[in-house]
C-alpha cells in the first residue's frame, strides 16, 4: 500500500470528512500492522471487562524488537484475507469511544521532540495519504487543531508521550538490545497490567519500595495508577533511576 506523509501545522486548513457513506468506509479498518501501545490496551481491556491477560491472548501478537530488543504488541487480525481489525464491524468500530490513538489520529501521524533545555514538549504532524482513503478533498474544512479536538486524543497523546519517555531514555541508558527478563519485565509492567497488579499483592514484587498506604490502595482500584507505577519501576530496575511515587 503506497502512502505520501505532508508535514501540516496544528494552524492549517484539512479537508478530510470521514463517514460511513465513503465509499472506503472501513478499509482503514484492515491490512493491519497496528503497534498498541500500554495506555491503548489498558483503555481496550478496560472497555470489554476482561484481564489483560485476556486481552493480550486473544486480540494482540507480540514480538520483540530485532535491535531494541522491546517488546511490541499489535492486534491479531481476523483470519482471512482482509486480515481486519477485530473489533471493526460492518457499522464500524465496535470500540468507538476506547480506539486506539493511531486510529484516533488517521489520517495524521504525530512526532514529538522535547528539549533538552526547558523540557518543554513540540509536536509535528503530517497527513497520510493512501490511496484507499477517500475522505480528502471532503467538507467540511477545518483547521487541524479542531479536528483533532473531535477525535478526544489528547490524553491518549499525553500517556503515550510518557512511553515515547521511556523508549528514548532506553536508547540513551541501554543503546543495546534488551534481553531476557529485562524484556519481560518491560513487557508485563507496562502491558501485562493484571499480572503486575498480582506481582506486587500476591508476590511482593515491590515490598522493598514501601510504597506508601494511600497509593496502594489506588494501585489495586486504578489500571492508570498502575501504569504510572509500572513506568517508575521500569526506570528503576532497568536504568538505575529513582522511584516517585503518584504522578
Ligand atoms: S480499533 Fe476500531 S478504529 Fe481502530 S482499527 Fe480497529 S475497528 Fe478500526
Ligand atoms: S479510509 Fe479514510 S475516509 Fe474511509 S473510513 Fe477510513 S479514515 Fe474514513
Amino acid at each position: 500500500m503506497s502512502e505520501e506523509m505532508v508535514p501540516i501545522d496544528l494552524k492549517n486548513l484539512m479537508n478530510f470528512n470521514c463517514s460511513f457513506e465513503n465509499e472506503c468506509f472501513n478499509e482503514c479498518c484492515r491490512d493491519l500492522n497496528q503497534a498498541l501501545t500500554p495506555y491503548d490496551v489498558l483503555r481496550l481491556k478496560n472497555s470489554l471487562g476482561i484481564s489483560s491477560q485476556d486481552f493480550l491472548k486473544t486480540y494482540t501478537s507480540l514480538h520483540y524488537g530485532p535491535e531494541s530488543g522491546l517488546p511490541v504488541v499489535e492486534f491479531k487480525p481476523n483470519p482471512g484475507k482482509r486480515h481486519e481489525c477485530p473489533f471493526v464491524t460492518p457499522k464500524g468500530c465496535s470500540v468507538y469511544q476506547d480506539r486506539p490513538a493511531s486510529c484516533r489520529m488517521y489520517p495524521l501521524a504525530r512526532a514529538i521532540a522535547r528539549s533538552r533545555e526547558t523540557g518543554e514538549i513540540s509536536e509535528y504532524f503530517a497527513l497520510i495519504e493512501e490511496p484507499h482513503c477517500k475522505g480528502f478533498g471532503k467538507k467540511p474544512s477545518q483547521k487541524v487543531k479542531e479536528w483533532l479536538k473531535g477525535q478526544n486524543v489528547d490524553k491518549h497523546n499525553k500517556e503515550n508521550d510518557k512511553l515515547i519517555e521511556l523508549i528514548s531514555l532506553k536508547n540513551q541508558i541501554l543503546p543495546g538490545k534488551l534481553e531476557g527478563a529485562a524484556a519481560d519485565k518491560f513487557y508485563m509492567a507496562l502491558y501485562d497490567l493484571d499480572e503486575f497488579r498480582e506481582q506486587i499483592f500476591e508476590k511482593n514484587l515491590l515490598d522493598k519500595f514501601n510504597i506508601p498506604e494511600d497509593h496502594k490502595e489506588k494501585i489495586k482500584k486504578d489500571n492508570e495508577v498502575l501504569l504510572n507505577l509500572g513506568l517508575e519501576w521500569v526506570k528503576h530496575t532497568l536504568f538505575g533511576i529513582k522511584m516517585i511515587f503518584g504522578e
